[in-house]
């Protein structure tokens, strides 16, 4: 039986490693973090696990992403359209916020339950006994006997014949030892930004979204901020209701000042949708920034880019054919989203599966 590992438990992670299992590899997947889902993240309700707000993605374009609407429909996840009824509130633009209705974007849809839905439902298909969390990978070497050695932060080493590295690449071309690496690879890899990964989100949670009332779509556009752009993010039952929005504030600023941060989301929140927006039921702040195994260093100094699709070194097999690389950059498919994410799951398992036939 093919045995393999998969480091990162992300959506290409768990894509990847899903579609072994279903071909009857023994697959395990190794996560650093104490949670799976990579960047996708979900605030839950503690009581009933039900997600009330998106801390990393929130939307995929199934009309435009075939790989996304196949998995949706595999999986059995529904899809709802994005609020966007009513007024924008537009700040910055102008001596003083006014109201504007602005269109959305044409085929972007939220996942019922949110993108950690789909982490859910891979995660259910792998079985919770083949991933482990709480597990950072140090680096990988040949073991001289035609497999792959993965040694653990512990000091643990697993051997797999078969490897896929789900880490986003500029952390796994810092972090991870892998003196087989030939310098085109590390230096591609290097050179990848992490989408995203300098940015924070804010989620605002209450028991309905009141905005709605006043005709409001919950969105806000502002030169302002501190949150340059909010959505209604409340789920498909429509409660409670939630707003999330992308923090303007750089990494540094965030880093010094976490309390001037919350008071002036709540702020700028009471300013766009009244008084009773000051006090939601929680407000948490994502920052990305802050997670060593997603941004790096040179992501927060160089411009938050979209990335590039990366040149193929980055999707060959290396190791003599037993070591991948499946993470949304490596993608030459959407690479930085979630249909990314998909496409280099999907690739890096079926290299496999065709390699083992
Ligand atoms: C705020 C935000 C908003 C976004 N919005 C959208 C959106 O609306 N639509 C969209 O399509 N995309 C969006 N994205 C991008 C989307 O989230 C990513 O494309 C996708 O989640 C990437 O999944 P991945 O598995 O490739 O990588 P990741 O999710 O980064 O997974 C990598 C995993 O590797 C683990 N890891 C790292 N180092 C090690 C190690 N040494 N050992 C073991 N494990 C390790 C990490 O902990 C992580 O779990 C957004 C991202 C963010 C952060």
């Amino acid at each position: 039986m093919l045995d393999i590992v998969v480091i990162g438990a992300g959506l290409s992670g768990l894509t990847a490693a899903s579609i072994l299992r279903q071909a009857g590899a023994r697959v395990q997947v190794l996560e650093a973090d104490s949670q799976i889902g990579g960047r996708i993240r979900a605030l839950r309700d503690p009581g009933n696990r039900r997600t009330l707000g998106d801390l990393g993605p929130t939307w995929v374009w199934p009309k435009y992403q075939p790989i996304a609407a196949r998995w949706l429909a595999t999986l059995g996840l529904a899809t709802f359209e994005q609020f966007n009824q009513g007024d924008a509130v537009i700040a910055g633009y102008g001596p003083a916020p006014f109201r504007q209705p602005l269109p959305g974007q044409d085929g972007m849809v939220r996942i019922a339950g949110g993108p950690s839905a789909l982490i859910d439902a891979l995660s259910n298909r792998i079985g919770a006994a083949s991933i482990r969390t709480s597990t950072p990978v140090v680096g990988l070497s040949e073991d001289g006997a035609g497999r792959v050695a993965v040694r653990l932060g512990s000091g643990e080493v697993i051997t797999a014949r078969q490897v896929i590295v789900s880490v986003p690449l500029r952390v796994a071309g810092m972090t991870l030892n892998l003196p087989w690496a030939p310098q085109p690879l590390i230096d591609a890899m290097r050179a990848t930004p992490t989408w995203m990964s300098s940015h924070a989100k804010a989620v605002a949670v209450y028991e309905r979204p009141f905005w709605r009332d006043a005709g409001l779509s919950g969105r806000i556009a502002s030169r302002i901020g501190p949150l340059v752009e909010a959505h209604d993010n409340t789920g498909v039952d429509g409660a409670p209701g939630a707003i999330f929005g992308f923090v303007g504030w750089s990494p540094d600023r965030r880093r010094r000042d976490p309390g001037g941060l919350e008071q002036a989301i709540r702020d700028q929140l009471a300013q766009s949708f009244g008084e009773a927006a000051a006090q939601p039921i929680q407000l948490v702040i994502q920052d990305w920034a802050t997670h060593a195994r997603i941004a790096t260093d040179l992501d927060l100094s160089q411009p938050a880019d979209h990335p590039d699709i990366g040149p193929p070194v980055l999707r060959q097999a290396h190791l003599d054919g037993r070591v991948r690389f499946a993470v949304s950059e490596a993608s030459e498919i959407s690479p930085g989203l979630i249909e990314g994410a998909l496409a280099i799951g999907e690739q890096a398992a079926l290299g496999i599966v065709r390699q083992a036939v």
